[in-house]
């Protein structure tokens, strides 16, 4: 009996018709919805494995209806989403999509530093106001990117290869993590730096660190207060490590330069969001990853994950 799952949104074809060599397939078939959580309640209660994404919760009251559930995976690398040490004590696998997306994503990072610093968005939106009826010489000047220095919160895979871009522009590029990383330093020419000095050394602060408990308002009113008055802080992790209150008042105040935002704590965010109404933000819906590509590849890998998970094999991306 081939065994059953459940997938939470429409996926490609390539991807459903690969899952159905081995599965009984059930699918959320709609794309700009998410599937209702009493939908999600139903299903998991007769499924083997569950196709997931970073919008569904997949905590613990939910994987408790899932008594027959041996696979979560979720097409994502951040799996805040997802209730880890109750899958763990239920037995049940949990995967993720790693490594596939990380040069998109610090390719977003990147346009969103630069976008941010330069005020790509601002610009445009004055040219097509109308407003543009001269040139002078501080109009809509920004921050000088090449030469700067770049503060890494969280230097993974994605990290470093958004230290390898920074590279390029000439930048002096510093790095927090909880352990250091001899080898990247040593390859990349770059420093470890302790939080504080991080804080007030940066020119541009990129937030690449996973949420967690730990996480949560890593970066509040109190480091934001460390930076300098030029900064700009960009967060493509996830919402919820940056606390967007104090956020809000630093730039208000403008004792930071500028923000680029690709997530957000409350997500999709709405657009009555206060940073939504400040000139110096760039924001985002949540597309770091988002290439056509990469989004396949991860579609793909969750695919296999899952299919090895369901087969007895030990799946490439295990979280737990
Ligand atoms: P990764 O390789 O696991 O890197 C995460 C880094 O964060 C690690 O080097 C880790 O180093 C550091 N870290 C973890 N906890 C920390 C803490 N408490 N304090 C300081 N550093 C800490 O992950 P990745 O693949 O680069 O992805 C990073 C995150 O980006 C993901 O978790 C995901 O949430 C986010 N993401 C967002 C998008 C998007 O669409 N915007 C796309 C992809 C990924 P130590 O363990 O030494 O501390």
């Amino acid at each position: 009996m081939k065994p059953k799952i459940y997938i939470t949104r429409k996926l490609p074809d390539i991807v459903v018709t690969r899952l159905t060599e081995v599965c009984e397939v059930n699918m959320w078939d709609k794309e700009e919805e998410p599937v209702p959580r009493e939908i999600l309640e139903k299903e998991i209660q007769d499924v083997d494995g569950l196709y997931c994404l970073l919008t569904e919760s997949i905590d613990k009251p939910l994987l408790n209806l899932g008594t027959r559930l041996k696979v979560v995976s979720n097409m994502a690398v951040g799996y805040n989403n997802i209730d880890i040490a109750a899958a763990t004590e239920k037995g049940i696998l949990v995967t993720n999509t790693p490594g596939v997306l990380t040069e998109t994503t610090a390719d977003l990072t990147f346009a969103l530093l630069m976008a941010t610093a330069r005020r790509l968005v601002e610009a445009t939106d004055y040219l097509r106001a109308g407003d543009w009826k001269t040139w002078s010489p501080m109009q809509l000047t920004g921050q000088d990117i090449y030469g700067a220095t770049l503060g890494i919160f969280g230097l993974g895979r994605i990290g470093e290869a958004l230290a390898k871009r920074a590279r390029g522009f000439d930048m002096k590029i510093l790095y927090h993590n909880r352990s250091r990383k001899l080898e990247a330093e040593e390859q990349l020419d770059i420093q470890y730096a302790d939080k504080e000095r991080l804080l007030r050394e940066s020119d541009f602060i990129c937030v690449l660190m996973p949420f967690t408990h730990e996480t949560k308002n890593y970066i509040g009113t109190a480091e934001l207060s460390l930076m300098k008055q030029t900064a700009v802080l960009v967060n493509t992790a996830r919402g919820g490590i940056v606390d967007e209150e104090a956020l809000y008042h630093a730039l208000k105040n403008r004792e930071i330069w500028g923000a680029g935002i690709d997530v957000f704590e409350e997500e999709p965010v709405s657009t009555e969001h206060p940073l939504l109404s400040l000139p110096n933000v760039v924001a985002l819906p949540h597309i770091g990853s988002a290439s056509k590509n990469t989004r396949l590849k991860m579609s793909l890998l969750a695919a296999e994950n899952l299919l090895q998970g369901l087969q007895g094999e030990t799946p490439k991306n295990i979280v737990n």
